[in-house]
């Protein structure tokens, strides 16, 4: 699986010390992140990610050109809801992806620990659902 790793300044610290209690199961998985926020985990953790821009100078939409050509799996963005980001444009067009073509999305840490330990069980299984509507919206 693919999955995206995104946050806000004031959740970063939240990010590292998720990424350190999950890091057994993040390791099973292709890993991105925006640019300080990808710093910040593998500083802290073994992992290796991907990094793309920083969040404000375009790596939201990175990582959106990925959803959009059906190239991510699962993301995890920890956002600051009480501060006002320079980048919101981007940051709703990236959820508004996620939306378009399915792809989970957790805003916070404790949906995220939800998705990673479903992940985990193999519970989620969007991909094959997703899969379906599309073929039968096809027909
Ligand atoms: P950053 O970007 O990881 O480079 O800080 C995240 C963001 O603020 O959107």
């Amino acid at each position: 699986m693919k999955i995206a790793l995104i946050a806000h300044d004031k959740k970063k610290d939240d990010i590292v010390q998720f990424s350190v209690a999950y890091e057994q199961i993040l390791a099973e998985h292709e890993l991105f992140a925006t640019g300080t926020t990808g710093l910040r985990i593998m500083e802290a953790t073994d992992l290796t990610i991907t990094r793309f821009r920083s969040g404000p100078l375009g790596g939201d939409q990175q990582i959106g050109a990925m959803i959009a050509v059906n190239d991510m799996d699962l993301v995890l963005f920890f956002r600051d809801p009480l501060t006002a980001q320079p980048h919101e444009p981007d940051i709703s067009a990236l959820m508004r992806l996620c939306d378009v073509y399915q792809v989970p999305l957790a805003t916070n840490m404790g949906t995220a620990e939800v998705l990673l330990k479903g992940l985990q069980e193999g519970f989620i299984d969007w991909r094959l659902l997703a899969e379906r509507r599309s073929a039968s919206q096809t027909k």
